[in-house]
């Protein structure tokens, strides 16, 4: 085993102003043996996280703290802090102590053991509602259907990461960018730890239902074509079950000149294959605009995060 060598602790906040003296003195138990700096990043919290920052920096020289402008979510602090951390090996833990700290020794093991990523995957997580829970299932489920990077369910951000893997993620230049698929897609050497998430110790989870959905469907639209090329198998599969429906029809009115026929007016068939076809060149258009929006926001090639303030170079 080499000695001491630095290991980066980056902590997204966003609000987390009672956790963080939680997580800093639980972080600073379990990393006694080690040789650490703590990264918190403060996601533009508008509570006391900068009071907080300041003050645990001025007694603590391994604490450093970096302050966006604003907020830019979760993905965007990780990518910071992976831009700035020293260490030659970072591991990224939630500041409201749902991943057990007590692991991190586990993590720094398997990682002195030879493995570049190291990726906490949960096996429960307390005080998750059935609608996130049943979201996150059906999420892995399609990535990894039509997904071309396979991504591993329930892994979490509770993940050490070598040198070389953060090297290699500081290349990236997407701005829509959700680190776990990312770094699935790097490769690497991996190594897994489980563990049971705890409930949340205080405030709220900031990932409400519909930005959790808006992460899926974003990260489902930079990593598959699928859906490009789904509107496509639409129009395959509709026209030809139009033609057949359609062919079906005529033959009871004209051929069989049955009831089913009788009661199905020309006008009628018409408005039914319109309806459904203006539909689907809708649910094409939509689904370009997706793309193109996606194109733009990468080629518009804003920051992924601006800092106001840090307390380190
Ligand atoms: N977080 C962040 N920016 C945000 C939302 C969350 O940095 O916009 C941080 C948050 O402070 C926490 C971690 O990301 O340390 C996980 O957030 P949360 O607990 O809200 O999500 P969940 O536990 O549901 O994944
Ligand atoms: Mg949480």
């Amino acid at each position: 085993m080499e000695e001491n060598r630095l290991i980066s602790i980056l902590i997204p906040a966003y609000n987390e102003g009672e956790n963080i003296v939680l997580i800093y003195e639980r972080l600073k138990q379990v990393l006694i043996p080690y040789n650490y700096e703590m990264i918190f990043v403060d996601d533009g919290s508008n509570d006391d996280t900068e009071r907080i920052l300041e003050d645990l920096s001025s007694k603590d020289n391994r604490f450093k703290y970096l302050q966006f402008s604003r907020n830019f979510g979760k993905e965007s602090a990780i990518s910071a802090g992976l831009d700035l951390a020293n260490g030659c090996a970072v591991l990224t833990i939630d500041a409201d102590l749902q991943h057990p700290v007590e692991l991190i020794p586990e993590f720094i093991k398997r990682w002195e053991l030879g493995f570049d990523v190291v990726v906490g995957v949960r096996m429960t997580n307390k005080g998750e509602g059935f609608v996130k829970k049943f979201g996150s299932f059906m999420f892995y489920k399609i990535m990894n259907i039509i997904g071309e990077t396979k991504i591993t369910p329930r892994a979490t951000d509770f993940r050490l990461l070598d040198r070389k893997v953060v090297l290699a993620f500081r290349q990236f230049t997407e701005h829509d960018r959700m680190a776990r698929g990312l770094i699935d897609w790097l490769g690497f050497k991996r190594d897994y730890v489980y563990f049971n998430a705890n409930a949340r110790s205080n405030g709220k989870a900031a990932y409400n239902n519909i930005k959790l959905f808006r992460l899926a469907f974003n990260s489902m639209i930079s990593h598959s074509l699928f859906p490009l090329k789904l509107a496509g198998y639409l129009g395959v599969l509709i026209t030809i079950g139009s033609g057949g429906f359609g062919f079906y029809l005529m033959i009871c009115k004209y051929l069989l000149r049955n009831e089913f026929g009788r009661s199905f007016s020309g006008s009628a068939q018409l408005a039914i294959l319109t309806i459904f076809l203006v539909g689907l060149v809708l649910v094409s258009l939509g689904l370009i605009a997706l793309y193109i929006a996606n194109i733009k926001s990468e080629v518009a090639n804003r920051p992924t995060y601006v800092i106001r303030k840090k307390n380190f170079k």
